[in-house]
């Protein structure tokens, strides 16, 4: 089975929220400024873009065109059935295919993501 889409949407985390991730005890990834929604397209809620593994907890940034928000979320529990090393890199309880049933994220930003791309104007 093909891999499917990933929802397009895209955030360029606002400079308050990427000072909250960098501040994050023992963040184990190197922040980008820009987040991409990690689930599948279509999907309803907000969207979910990781921003921080610190310690034991993944730090998610969630948003909607309403806002923006940081949260831990526990791990998604299930591995991939041909590799149960391979764990689904979500969090528990997401809509849709796990991460690994997923393409792969965008490496530039094309007209389907970039129609999408939402860049909060800057606060004062
Ligand atoms: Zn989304
Ligand atoms: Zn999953």
């Amino acid at each position: 089975m093909p891999d499917q889409m990933r929802c397009p949407h895209g955030l360029r985390f606002p400079l308050t929220l990427l000072d909250q991730l960098r501040r994050i005890p023992y963040g184990a990834n190197e922040i980008n400024a820009v987040g991409w929604c990690s689930l599948v397209e279509g999907h309803s809620g907000p969207h979910h873009a990781l921003g921080q593994s610190g310690g034991e907890d993944d730090h998610w940034v969630r948003w909607t065109d309403a806002g923006i928000e940081v949260t831990v979320l526990p791990f998604c529990p299930t591995v991939m059935p041909e590799d149960e090393d391979q764990p689904c890199t979500l969090f528990d309880g997401h809509e849709g295919p796990h991460d690994y049933e997923l393409e792969d994220y965008p490496t530039t930003v094309d007209q389907r993501f970039a129609a999408y791309y939402w860049a909060p104007p800057a606060a004062n």
